[in-house]
């Protein structure tokens, strides 16, 4: 009888344990009023975008551009608060010694072709208050990662330069890997995860208050940061290994001890990162035929897979637009955004959960770091 109860109150502890974990979410319908109204509650922050690589060309985007995925009149419609834009740096410039230079034209094509330009539109900060106060002064606030630690060519002293002009995050590696961290896009893995001098770069980056990047890192880079870092670290664009096994995607054990030390992923739209050979070859509208396009449910679907094994405190927004091929149906340019937020809604999600992973998780993480950099100095 004892044992009896005994296990009648484990089991209901336990149910009630999973339900914590798990909140069982209310699928329901939405109204179009109701849709809006919660996405322009939100402070929407996308931490990856790629139009850098055609303003650097002489590309406007305060010209509508429907052949690619940004421009200025799309983000309005889309509701859009911040945009981390991509000071990316290609691994082919390592063989010129010409990374860090370009990195420098990526900075100034945000500063000079995206701000600058269109002062109306946009402000730069480089702070979480910045955001909030781009948001109060109803513009867009523009922010600038670089992606490809090569950029920094092995010197602290530049990686102080590109804080300096405002750079706010940087992905440790791209798809190389560099002389300090290992990618998840090469089989050779010479440092095996960040070197010696990886971790310098890492406590730097710490002390300065730039976001530790994990997008593109291998495994074991992404462990060795994670110890390393005495900030929360985050993935600018990175989606679930479980729902698609690439190895640009994150496993359950890494979204959730990144969680623990207060990190966000922040989801990736590129649809083989959302279904696995969904569009590989295909262009934005298309998909290869084996595996169908991915769509706004995928997106979804990852977003539940990662609130549930991390919480809804660790997930957040990555798009990649512009630097992908194929985006899903239906989330395929920066106006789409009201999509997800109904998408949301309709699976359950309750208005504050919605603004947690459009923004307010990146601003806590980069607080946390910008309170980091504060003791550090
Ligand atoms: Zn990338």
């Amino acid at each position: 009888m004892k044992s009896f109860i005994l296990t009648a109150i484990l089991t209901a502890l336990f149910a009630a344990v999973a339900m914590a974990q798990a909140p069982a979410r209310q699928k329901r319908t939405v109204t179009d009023e109701e849709v809006m109204r919660v996405h322009r509650s939100t402070i929407l922050i996308d931490t990856h975008n790629d139009v850098t690589s055609f303003t650097v060309d002489g590309a406007d985007i305060g010209k509508s551009a429907p052949d690619r995925m940004t421009d200025i009149p799309r983000m309005k419609q889309g509701g859009m608060s911040a945009q981390f834009f991509a000071a990316y740096v290609a691994a082919s410039y390592v063989k010129d010694n010409k990374s860090a230079d370009r990195a420098l034209q990526m900075i100034d094509t945000v500063l000079h072709d995206i701000v600058e330009k269109h002062p109306d539109e946009f402000l730069f900060v480089t702070s979480s208050a910045g955001i909030r106060k781009a948001h109060e002064q109803h513009k867009i606030a523009a922010l600038i990662g670089i992606e490809g630690g090569h950029a920094i060519e092995d010197s602290l002293r530049l990686l102080r330069d590109f804080y300096d002009l405002g750079v706010r995050y940087m992905t440790l590696t791209h798809t190389n890997s560099n002389g300090w961290a290992d990618s998840s896009g090469d089989p050779n893995k010479p440092n095996n995860g960040l070197s010696p001098f990886g971790k310098e770069v890492v406590h730097e980056m710490n002390r300065l208050g730039m976001m530790v990047d994990v997008a593109h890192v291998s495994d074991k880079t992404f462990w060795d940061a994670l110890e390393t870092s005495k900030a929360p670290i985050f993935s600018s664009h990175s989606s679930c290994r479980a729902l698609a096994d690439v190895p640009r995607n994150m496993t359950d054990q890494m979204i959730a001890a990144m969680a623990k030390k207060g990190g966000v992923i922040q989801i990736n739209f590129s649809c083989g990162f959302l279904k696995k050979g969904s569009g590989a070859a295909g262009s934005t509208g298309g998909s290869t035929g084996a595996v169908p396009r991915a769509t706004v449910a995928d997106v979804v679907k990852h977003i539940n897979h990662a609130v549930e094994i991390a919480g809804v405190d660790a997930v957040g927004l990555g798009s990649d637009f512009d630097g992908i091929t194929c985006a899903p149906e239906g989330l395929d340019s920066v106006d789409k955004w009201p999509n997800l937020t109904r998408a949301l809604l309709e699976e359950g999600y309750a208005a504050a959960e919605i603004r947690k992973i459009y923004g307010e998780n990146t601003l806590r993480a980069m607080a946390a770091v910008e309170q980091t950099a504060k003791q550090m100095r």
